[in-house]
This record gives structure tokens, sequence and C-alpha cells, in this order.
């Protein structure tokens, strides 16, 4: 059984280094009374779309958003076959209103309409049944008629509007030029048979198909992919996404013109093949909800910072209680599981959550604890859907929560010149300090979960000595107005590429690893601290001083290390070891609490020296 807490402030910093600034859908349904498609992203987005015919099809891409789990294909009944929610690029999140078989709607009345920039409906007309179902299956099509066509009023890329491109009753047609008479085709599929590549020598793109993926969704094909590398004489190059029980394709010129592509042994052969999914990013989480219970992934503070968003993958019930005394919320799911990792709110100084606590309670429940801010009330929770509660967050001074409409800029001068006091046990309040918001220092407890890292006397594992260190070091830094992040806050494992990537891609001012020592061949007289450096090495010596200032500890000075974590962040940085687990003086003192959180200050000391001598 899993029983853990973790703190989603520093997990959602976590997340970050993933995909970088990627929207997510937060959540969607289709109400089949109104014809009509509700879906809400967390960040703006502008959605592209299109109809697509034969089946009649309405596409919504939304860049820049990311659904983060499974596909989901929901079957509605009636005229509307289905409505299906997948990834389908990297960046892309797609949405997919199938109608039943012969039937369509006039493309003019699909009203696209956006409520908010995360909010949008989309409102079809009542389908009509096809008048005049087509029955020469003959190839190629001659110019077709105008499909897919641009649903109004979004604006939709000029390939989508082009002829250039289409799915046909027995393949696919592209629009493209030969020049001369080179009727070559090289058609080349992957080792692992789901691409094919077709290279035409002598051939040339239309421009509003070079460098466009095309949504295809039918015939075993996911998406095809155009491509006109600069080579004289010109060649195309298509590359197909298919499902790898696809048999091969072939291409030929059409002698009307265009290129037409067919699968081998004929349609009937691709007609039932599923399209292969978008390669869907390789979150943990996809991996552990499948026919399972319904697994919580995402929860979001939406609507400027007015409701707490907590997202399911399937329907969910929870119910919520109110402490009044400490004003903390509890909300508890039975039937679900949480996510690995699961997505959090950023918790930072406006923020109306002061904390947010998750647990599996017992296998098959969550709860979640929520704590407000100062100044902060939690209303009602409700169910905007099945699969989402939301907990309306309300603010006693409207200020805080809700932002000027037109902020204007204040003026904040720059911080004063006087030494920051030295943190002391009992450090003043985060009010009465200057806050150096800007200043993000990376905090790295090294190994964790699988790795212990270094295992001394006693059994004392370094992992679980430098991560109290580590937290409190981040804490103290905190309380001084110093943003943190923690590429582990708990006991689970990291890669050493996931920490550096961390600090990286969050453009971290500083980069500060803690570690313990070990040696080996009984050598319990090893005891001490040591910093190590392998570019910058002022930080090191900022710490170690601090260090050998106010601990009475070994002292093995500051070294030149080729540790990863040094050598690929960006950023100064530095490895701290805070003693040997190995050693009779070192393990009673790191087994010791108190000690541990007098070399956590030392440590957070250093740092703080060290963005006072270089004005950070
Ligand atoms: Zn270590």
């Amino acid at each position: 059984m899993r029983f853990y807490w973790l703190l989603l402030s520093v997990l959602s910093t976590l997340l970050i280094a993933l995909p970088a600034q990627a929207g997510r859908l937060l959540y969607w349904r289709f109400e089949s009374n109104d014809n009509r498609l509700i879906f809400t992203t967390d960040s703006r987005v502008q959605p592209r779309a299109q109809l697509i015919p034969n089946p009649t099809r309405i596409v919504l891409d939304l860049p820049g958003v990311t659904l983060g789990r499974p596909s989901v294909d929901q079957i509605i009944g009636g005229t509307i076959k289905s409505v299906r929610v997948g990834q389908f690029n990297a960046q892309t999140t797609r949405l997919v209103i199938e109608l039943a078989p012969g039937y369509t709607v006039d493309p003019q009345k699909v009203v696209v309409k956006g409520i908010s920039p995360t909010q949008w409906t989309v409102d079809l007309p009542t389908p009509q049944r096809i008048a005049r179902p087509s029955t020469s299956p003959s190839l190629p099509p001659p110019k077709p008629s105008p499909s897919p066509a641009p649903l109004r009023p979004l604006p939709t890329p000029s390939a989508q509007r082009s002829n250039d491109f289409q799915v046909t009753r027995s393949g696919l047609f592209i629009n493209l030029e030969r020049n001369g008479n080179n009727n070559q085709i090289r058609v080349n599929r992957s080792e692992d048979q789901k691409t094919i590549e077709f290279t035409l020598p002598g051939a040339s793109l239309p421009q509003s198909l070079i460098n466009q993926t095309l949504p295809v969704n039918e015939y075993g094909v996911g998406e095809i992919r155009f491509e006109q590398p600069q080579t004289s004489p010109p060649e195309a190059r298509l590359i197909m996404q298919v499902s790898e029980e696809s048999p091969n394709w072939q291409g030929y010129y059409s002698r009307l013109g265009g290129l037409v592509l067919l699968p081998k042994g004929g349609i009937s052969k691709v007609r039932d093949l599923t399209p292969p999914e978008p390669s869907a990013n390789n979150n943990p989480s996809n991996s552990v909800s499948q026919n399972q219970l319904p697994t919580i992934s995402l929860i979001q503070l939406i609507n400027n910072n007015t409701q707490l968003l907590i997202q399911s993958d399937k329907p969910i019930q929870g119910s919520g209680n109110l402490d009044r005394r400490t004003g903390v919320y509890t909300i508890r799911i039975p039937n679900a599981q949480l996510a690995e990792p699961i997505t959090g709110p950023q918790l930072g100084r406006n923020s109306p959550i002061y904390e947010l606590k998750v647990r599996q309670i017992n296998p098959e429940s969550v709860e979640i604890l929520v704590k407000p801010s100062l100044g902060i009330r939690f209303g009602r929770l409700s169910q905007p859907n099945q699969q989402v509660l939301a907990l309306d967050v309300r603010s006693l001074r409207t200020s805080t929560v809700t932002p000027n409409p037109n902020p204007r800029p204040i003026n904040v001068p720059p911080p004063s010149n006087t030494s920051l006091p030295p943190i002391t046990s009992n450090p003043p309040s985060t009010s009465s300090v200057s806050p150096r918001g800007r200043v993000l220092v990376i905090i790295d407890p090294g190994h964790g979960g699988k790795d212990p890292g270094a295992v001394g006397l006693g059994g004392l594992q370094e992992k679980n000595v430098i991560l109290p260190i580590s937290l409190d070091v981040s804490r103290l830094l905190q309380q001084r107005g110093v943003q943190v992040k923690l590429t582990r806050n708990a006991d689970y494992f990291v890669s050493l590429r996931g920490r550096t990537d961390l600090a990286n891609r969050s453009g971290a001012d500083i980069f500060v690893s803690i570690h313990a020592n070990a040696v080996g061949g009984g050598r319990s007289h090893v005891n001490g601290m040591e910093v190590f450096y392998y570019g910058h090495r002022d930080l090191s010596e900022a710490i170690h001083r601090s260090i050998i200032r106010s601990i009475n500890v070994g002292d093995r000075g500051v070294k030149r290390g080729r540790f990863y974590v040094l050598r690929k962040s960006r950023m100064p940085a530095t490895l701290v070891e805070v003693g040997f687990v190995t050693g009779t003086e070192d393990n009673r003192r790191l087994s010791d609490p108190a000690y541990r959180r007098q070399m956590a200050q030392a440590i957070a000391q250093g740092i703080l020296d060290y963005i006072q001598q270089k004005r950070l």
C-alpha cells in the first residue's frame, strides 16, 4: 500500500521542467441535447478547427495544450457518433467530433466561440443526411470538392484550407508537381513498422503543404508529414504514420496530375484499422490507470485563482469538510488513486493556497488537504462535470485574489546595500526581510528512492540524512524571500540529468547539491565535510566559510570535482558533502535532527552570503 504525502508546491515546479509552459486541457464535455462541445484550458488557447468528410468529423486542434493523460473516446449516440480527445503531437491536443455514418453538417453553420481565452464552445447545427452519396471510387479524384472545409470564424493554416491534400474513398491524394519525366518513387517502411516514407525524386510539393503535418486519422494512418528538402533537382518527401498492422502503401502518379497513395491489397485491408495514437508523452501517470481506478493527475487553480479544480481521468465523487477553526479544507475521494507524478498548482507568494497535500489514505481513497493563505476562505465543493471537482476559493480582501484587470506597474526600488542579518533559529517573519524574489536557487538533495546513496554505520542512509537538511535549507531561503526549487522533496528517484535539466530550463541562478560521504574499509576515523566546485569556486567557498564559521566539524576543504551535476548545470554550482555516514563522529551527529538543522542553517547562510556578495 502506498502512503505518502506530497507537497504539491514543489512537485509542480519539477514538472515545469517537462513541457515548457504548455497549457492543459482542464475539462470538456459534450451536451448532446444542444449538440454543443464545451472545453476549458488552463491557459490562453487559439483553437484551429476544420471539417473533414467521409465520415464527417469536426477536428479541433489546441496548439500549445497538452492532455497529460490517456486518450478518451466517448460514444455519444444518435447523429453524433463519438467525441475523441487525444494528444495529437507533443504540443497539440486534438478534439474530434465524429458524426454518424451518412451524416454531415454545413461547416458555415458550425460556430466555434471563445467565451474567454480559456473557455470555448463548439455549436453544431443539426446534422443532415448526406444527399448524394458518391458512387464512383475511381482514381484519382479530379479537383475534389472544397474539403476539408474550414470552419469559421477561426483562422486555419493555409494547407488545411487548400485542396492540395485529400483523403479519398480509396486512399490519399496529394496535388504535387512532377518536373520532368521521373516516375521513380522510393518507399521505405521503418523497422518498427510505424512509419512509411515516400521519396519522390523530381517532385515539388505545393507551397501550402511544405513542412506541414496533417491529420488523416483514417485507413490506419495517423498523420502525414510533407517535406521538401532543398535539393536540385527537387525531391519531395512524405512521411506517413501508420498502424503497425497496416499493409504497405504504394505511390502512383496520376495521369491527371498529382500523386495517389494506396494501401497494398486495396482500401478494405485498412478500413477498420485504428490509426496510431499520436505518440503520447511519457508521463508515467499514463501507465498507472489503464482499466483501473479513476486517477487524479491534476490539481489546478483557475479563473483568477477563484476555483481549485481536481481533475480525474474517470468519473469521481468527493466530499468536503471545512475545519472552521483552522480554515483547512479536506476533500475525500473514495474509489480513486493518485497519478505519479501529480501536477499541482504553483503555490507562490500570491497564491490563495498556502499548502496543499494529497495522499492515498488506503489503496482506494484519496485525501486532499488544502490550507488557505491568510485572508482566504474556501466555499462550496461542486462538480462541474463527472471527472472534475471544484472548490470555490474566496478572498476576504478581494484585492489579493482578483488581480486588477488593468494592472499598472509599481515602482520597486532596488534592495538596499546593507548586509542581511544572519539567520537565527527564529528567523524574522517574511515581511520584515527584503524580498529578493528574483533569485532562484535549486536545492538538489542527492539520490532518493531506489538509490540510497552512501550507507554507513548502523545502516544510516545518505538519502535520509540529506533530505531533511535540504528541505530545511529550502525553507530558510524561502523565508528570506529567495525563490527555491527542489529537485526532489521526498524519497523518490530522480536522474542526474533530470536534476540539471530542471536547473537549466528554469534559468536558476544557483545550484546546490547536498550529499553525505562514505569511505570503505571500515575507516570510521574518516570524518569531516567538504565542498566541491567545477567551474565557479566562489559559491563553494561562501558555503564552506559559513559551515566552518558556525559548526565544529572536520574541515576537508574546497575541492574541484568532476561531478555530473556540477559539469552539466549552466549556473554557479556546488556540491556539499555534509559529512561521512561511515565516520563514527559524523554518523552520530548526522543522525541527530538538531545537528542537521544546524548544518542546514549554515548552508543557507552561505548561499545568502553568496547572493549578497554577487548582488544577485
Ligand atoms: Zn551522494
